[in-house]
């Protein structure tokens, strides 16, 4: 399409809604503190627009649905793990797979059967999720993305990337043996959803050959991460989505994925691989931890969905939308002066809170600070990827390790919400802003040690 003709609307009409409502300001500012200042305790009802997380939050297709109807349910052999076996085969092209509840109890499988005390597992940025099932297997998760993911400001096409140099510098100083698998995350969703170049994924590949180390890929947002190489990277244009991920996959010896992103579908997960060893090691764990090998621990029509919904995330028509309504948001917010993390990535907006509220400190979890008020302003829920997050205490000191980044994410459900409703949001923030001298920041008086941001409590400072 050519800069000049009109901009497409979204590929699709709506053919059911669902209402939201929202409280008057006081009712949400008592409902904040009733949680403890943690948006994760919230009802959704009470949410006005949630914006915490693009999981498992997507609006099916009446395909999707329909499949779900037509397929029928079995416990070994049903016609719908075929479905998803032929659209695996057609679009990941990894020779086994195994249908998991989702993406977590993929890595689950995966840490359990692959790593071993004491091993180190490097990744361009692990997930929290990732990190913690790696730290309950008693391995380390190593973060190598380059250094300009840490520039908010910086402005590049791939601000995923694994830093390769430092990758093979560890994998020397650590020795092979001490890493039983590489992982890349597409898009890279701790830094800001940025994506990962054809490049870098060859490089990562080549390196790991080297030395005789799988790679996995964890590829929770493969479609939106291949649409940004086919708008960004060299040789991509004139690609297909299907035909740039098949390419990006055949770089890897397996992979992680969560259905609940881009398969479309309110749950699921997948795990792959090429090698058959391990694939009966991981289908002999799924059938003790998940079910049998052909569900999953998922109801069949489940699967009929994903097979449908990852067909309809590799539609060119329906990745254009998706980038143009994240870069939408984007837009209206940088027009308002507000910090975001640039460029925007596939699936989300991220606020730069450590700009956006320069009078808090890192233990004061400005991110999460900035989270509490925007629910308080808006009724709006977003998520916390800071100090909440991935923040540390040191073992031995008892001192509190900040995060890296304190980002605010406004994470976009697919095909959920509509322009207007972004522009709420971001009409919201931008007013917040303009007062955001007054904003106080948090104490946190409890958080668990594993995935602690989703039951930790705070309180205001005064
Ligand atoms: C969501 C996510 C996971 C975990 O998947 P779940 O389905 O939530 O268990 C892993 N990695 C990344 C990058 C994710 O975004």
């Amino acid at each position: 399409m050519d800069e000049k003709s009109p901009r497409l609307p979204e590929p699709f009409k709506i053919k059911m809604v669902e209402k939201i409502t929202l409280h008057p300001r006081e009712k949400r500012k008592e409902l904040i503190k009733k949680v403890d200042y943690n948006v994760f305790m919230l009802k959704a009802e009470d949410v006005f627009i949630d914006l915490l997380t693009d999981s498992g939050t997507s609006a099916m297709s009446d395909r999707q649905w329909a499949g779900m109807i037509e397929t029928t349910q079995a416990y070994a052999g049903s016609q719908s793990y075929y479905s998803l076996e032929k659209a695996m085969k057609d679009i990941f092209g990894f020779k086994y797979f195994i249908p998991v509840h989702q993406g977590r109890a993929a890595e689950n499988i995966l840490f359990s059967t692959m790593i071993f005390p004491e091993c180190y597992v490097p990744n361009n940025t692990h997930f929290d999720t990732t990190e913690a099932n790696i730290l309950r297997n008693k391995g380390i998760p190593v973060n190598l993305a380059t250094e300009d993911a840490y520039d908010s400001a910086k402005v590049l096409p791939f601000k995923g990337n694994m830093d390769a140099r430092k990758l093979e510098e560890f994998i020397r100083e650590k020795t092979p043996e001490k890493i039983p698998l590489i992982m890349t995350t597409i898009t890279n969703n701790s830094v800001g959803g940025q994506p990962v170049s054809m490049q870098n994924i060859k490089e990562v590949s080549v390196i790991a050959k080297k030395y005789g180390i799988p790679v996995f890929i964890d590829a929770c947002r493969f479609a939106e991460n291949c649409y940004f190489i086919k708008q960004r990277e060299e040789g991509y244009r004139n690609k297909t989505i299907k035909e740039i991920a098949r390419e990006l996959f055949s770089y890897a010896d397996g992979c992680t994925f969560s259905g609940k992103k881009e398969a479309l579908t309110n749950i699921g997960g997948m795990l792959c691989t090429n090698s058959e060893e391990l694939y009966e090691k991981f289908r002999n764990l799924t059938i003790v931890i998940e079910g049998f090998a052909t569900y999953g621990g998922l109801a069949c029509r489940e699967l009929e969905a994903m097979a449908r919904g990852l067909y309809e995330v590799v539609d060119e028509n329906y990745q254009v939308y998706r980038h143009r309504q994240v870069e939408y948001l984007a837009k209206i917010l940088r027009d308002g002066d507000v910090p975001i993390v640039e460029p925007p990535g596939g699936h989300a907006v991220y606020i730069d809170a450590k700009k956006f509220l320069p009078h808090i400190p890192p233990e004061q979890f400005p991110a999460q600070t900035l989270t509490v008020q925007l629910y308080i302003e808006s009724g709006v829920r977003a998520a916390e990827i800071g100090s909440s997050c991935f923040g540390k205490i040191d073992e031995k000191t008892g001192k509190f390790i900040p995060a890296r980044m304190e980002l605010m994410r406004l994470a976009i459900p697919r095909r959920t919400y509509t322009d207007n409703h972004l522009k709420y949001v971001a009409e919201c923030l931008t007013m917040l802003y303009k007062k955001r001298d007054q904003i106080k920041g948090l104490r946190r008086i409890y958080a668990p040690k594993l995935l602690g941001h989703f039951t930790a409590r705070f309180e205001p400072i005064n």
